[in-house]
């Protein structure tokens, strides 16, 4: 393949929607497989609703994502990246394709006959330069309208295959509206030609926009692009995904303590499946195995529970330390002051197995930090008689021994079954009333881990609290 060069294109009209991350992933991919060039062009022609915060916020997400990109707003030789930079560039296009009498002057303004009723060409065509003249005289700036050949095309598309159009069924449209602004077809076909994008990579929203693109690169005379139009995101209910379906936007999913990593894999594996049975990858390995060949023509169907899982994958797959630093955020920032950093980690290395995101960590962490609640289960727990006996025994056992590390607080467990035993108490019934009494509830991390966290004194206290219950 020659040079590789593809561009996501957004229009800052909103934060970077997952679906539009999942187009921007395919061309960050594509790009990097190939060893080619990943551009980021914004197209901020529609001022009523584009804004600078949009912008902003889609470039923050996609570099937090890593879709770093190769040229963009403030970097790379084919600039502006902003087409409301380039707004000279699109009206000496559109002049030049009505020199070349492949366009014309069209005075209908918003009420084009063309647009509303079942006819292809506007009357406009017809004016002679008397008729123009007049009509500017009364003040009307003329939009520029493409001139639409009788032809058939046929889109030879990576994903769908051989697409065919026939263009009889395309209006002649508007390229150049009377405010001087390009309409999105004349701008996005000037753009990616000037900027020598190879491969078209977008939504299949876009595919009947295609033959508009086709006709005005050869217009213009450029080379065509090659096309690739993927599926969209569909909710559970078949529909576009939106905000019906819950979170969309990626900030969500990020401030939700998602990994980045794990957004991306999922978003990769939404249409793309990739041979054997591998589900998490990096995003190393999603660069060097991504194909577009492989993408589905179905739609993809979001679905939070697999998003959960893989992110849940991805945290457990950091070293400890770096886990530990990436909950901090989630924590309460009062309750990480009063404690160690070896504290922190001994908690995310106690509780990681539980964490679907690195919200759980703060969830997890309220057992240390918050005030003992006995809940109905272990409260049932705790009335036993045989629990007596054993929380009698740990406060004695934990008295005369040191629970600093894992080691430790295991051998004070180890003593505590074995003199139960003794007794006829064993199992469940030696564990679940030292669980009970030290987190008020029948479930949570390891016994050992607890002790640790806790430290001897505090354990004391909390089995001598919960013995008096019942
Ligand atoms: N700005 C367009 C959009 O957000 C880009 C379309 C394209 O990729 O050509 O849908």
């Amino acid at each position: 393949m020659g040079n590789i060069r593809v561009r996501f294109a957004p229009s800052p009209t909103g934060n970077l929607h997952l679906g539009s991350a999942r187009t921007a992933l395919y061309n960050w991919l594509f790009a990097k497989h190939h060893g080619g060039d990943f551009i980021v062009r914004i197209e901020d022609t529609d001022f009523l609703r584009s804004a600078p915060e949009f912008e902003q916020s889609i470039l923050e997400d996609l570099s937090w994502l890593g879709l770093n990109y190769d040229e963009g707003p403030g970097k790379g030789g084919f600039g502006p990246y902003r087409q409301s930079r380039r707004l000279s560039l699109y009206k000496s296009k559109a002049k030049q394709l009505v020199a070349d009498g492949k366009a014309y002057y069209c005075y209908c303004g918003e009420q084009s006959k063309v647009d509303s009723v079942n006819k292809k060409t506007c009357n406009c065509l017809g004016l002679d330069g008397r008729d123009q003249l007049d009509a500017s005289a009364k003040g009307v700036n003329p939009a520029i309208r493409f001139r639409v050949p009788k032809e058939k095309i046929v889109i030879d598309d990576i994903v769908y295959g051989p697409t065919e159009f026939d263009t009889a069924n395309i209006k002649d449209f508007i390229i150049l509206r009377g405010n001087g602004m390009p309409t999105f077809h004349l701008s996005v076909v000037v753009d990616d030609a000037e900027m020598k994008i190879s491969h078209v990579i977008r939504g299949n929203d876009h595919l009947p926009n295609t033959p508009k693109h086709i006709l005005l690169f050869k217009a213009l005379g450029y080379d065509i692009p090659k096309f690739a139009h993927h599926s969209l995101i569909m909710g559970s209910d078949g529909g576009k995904l939106s905000k019906r379906h819950g979170a969309t936007a990626v900030f969500q999913y990020r401030e939700a303590g998602y990994l980045h990593e794990a957004v991306i894999n999922y978003l990769a594996l939404l249409s793309w499946t990739p041979a054997g049975e591998q589900e998490i990858f990096k995003p190393e390995e999603l660069m060097q195995y991504f194909s577009l060949e492989k993408l589905s023509k179905s739609p993809a169907i979001f679905d939070i529970g697999k998003l959960n899982w893989i992110n849940g994958q991805h945290i457990r797959s950091y070293p400890l330390e770096e886990l530990t630093q990436m909950a901090i955020p989630f924590l309460a920032k009062d309750e990480v002051k009063k404690v160690s950093r070896e504290w922190l980690i001994k908690m995310v290395e106690a509780t990681r197995d539980d964490y679907i995101t690195l919200a759980d960590a703060k969830v997890q962490s309220e057992l240390f930090f918050k005030p003992l609640k006995i809940t109905k289960e272990a409260k049932q727990w705790l009335e036993k008689d045989t629990s007596k006996a054993v929380l009698a025994k740990l406060v004695e056992v934990l008295g005369a021994s040191r629970v600093d590390n894992n080691d430790e607080a295991r051998a004070v467990l180890k003593s505590l079954s074995k003199e139960m035993k003794e007794q006829g108490i064993k199992g469940k019934d030696v564990f679940m009333p030292v669980r009970c009494a030290l987190t008020g509830k029948t479930e949570g991390p390891e016994l050992f881990y607890i002790f640790v966290l806790f430290g001897k004194q505090k354990s004391i206290k909390r089995i001598e609290s919960a013995a008096k219950v019942g």
